[in-house]
């Protein structure tokens, strides 16, 4: 990599253009504050991953649509995207921020992290052909399309059962399967999900094989203390395993918690003035298109009124 020794400046750097930074991106440049945004996939984030999108009020229509929505909306802001990855952000001693990328070093009065969710890896044979087609991540995103049918659900912790919850409300029947008979869940979640008629839990089991036509419609679990198989029909299969922010490159002391959060309060400020966070990278009970909208415009208000304060602008 031949970084440029030249430190390019900006008043705000956005990291990650999926619908959080997207947002907050349109409403600093009406705010006559033109940002540098970083993204190091596709525009649009997460929304890539899906196929229907039928909760976002106002939208109706193929993702690949509200997809180049956002694009045409970019361009037609004039907003300055630079698909790199960003590998660190410091705080120097002026209270500026450092964004290092993989092509050139920044300057930032402010930084916004919508930098969303990554999913711990759960591999299962024929993954790639059910993505989408009977496997999902989100149960508030998908479950409606299994209104009335058998669903499973893997993982063990609070977000597996919470979702499984949800889904056991309009689904036919659940059922948990995780890899281990203890859970991480806290007990009350793991006895409301027990107490449903519609609910079954297995362990210990992993899933060894998966089966479909056109979709997901057969699980093979296996026990993995004695290698015994089972058999279940389902027409869904949601993965819960796991999930962190994506924060790992944040390098400034006492911003990051523990499980890789970065805590704000109900405006997207951060204990570290000029810092932001917005979207799903957010310790928060939802995460939607609709609330990472949200986070992002009331980010670019934050953002707005700390660059007053600082400069005068
Ligand atoms: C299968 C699936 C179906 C879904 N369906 C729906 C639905 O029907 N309705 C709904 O409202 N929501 C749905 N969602 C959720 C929705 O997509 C997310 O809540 C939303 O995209 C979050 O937006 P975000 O901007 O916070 O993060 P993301 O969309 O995750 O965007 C973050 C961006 O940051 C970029 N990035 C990360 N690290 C770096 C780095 N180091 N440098 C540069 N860029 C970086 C990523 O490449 C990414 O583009 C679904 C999600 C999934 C996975």
């Amino acid at each position: 990599m031949n970084k440029d020794v030249n430190i390019i400046k900006g008043k705000v750097g956005i990291i990650g253009m999926g619908p959080a930074g997207i947002t907050a991106s349109i409403y600093l440049k009406r705010f006559n504050i033109e940002p540098i945004c970083f993204e190091k996939g596709e525009i649009g984030g997460k929304v890539n991953t899906t196929s229907e999108i039928e909760n976002y009020p106002g939208y109706v229509g193929s993702v690949e649509n509200l997809l180049n929505n956002f694009k045409t909306q970019l361009k037609n802001y004039n907003i300055d995207v630079r698909h790199e990855t960003v590998e660190q952000v410091l705080l120097n001693d002026d209270e500026t921020f450092k964004i290092v990328t993989d092509k050139a070093y920044y300057q930032f009065d402010a930084v916004l992290l919508a930098t969303g969710l990554k999913e711990r890896e759960y591999k299962i044979p024929n993954q790639e052909t059910y993505n989408s087609l009977g496997i999902s991540r989100c149960a508030v995103c998908d479950g409606n399309f299994y209104r009335n049918l058998p669903v499973c659900v893997v993982g063990g912790g609070n977000s597996a059962f919470e979702e499984a919850l949800y889904l056991a409300s309009i689904c036919s029947k659940v059922t948990l399967i995780n890899r281990r008979d203890e859970f991480r869940a806290d007990k009350s979640l793991v006895d409301e999900f027990r107490s449903l008629k519609n609910t079954e839990v297995l362990t210990p089991f992993v899933i060894s094989d998966s089966k479909g036509d056109m979709k997901l419609r057969h699980l093979t679990l296996t026990n993995p203390n004695d290698n015994t198989t089972r058999e279940i029909d389902t027409e869904g299969l949601f993965i819960y395993v796991g999930s962190a922010p994506v924060s790992e490159f944040i390098k400034i002391d006492n911003l990051v918690n523990a499980r890789g959060f970065v805590p704000t309060n109900n405006v997207m400020e951060t204990s570290v003035k000029g810092f932001f966070v917005a979207g799903d990278c957010r310790d928060t009970p939802l995460r939607q298109i609709v609330t990472a909208t949200n986070d992002g415009a009331l980010a670019s208000i934050s953002i707005r009124k700390f660059l007053k304060e600082k400069n005068g602008k």
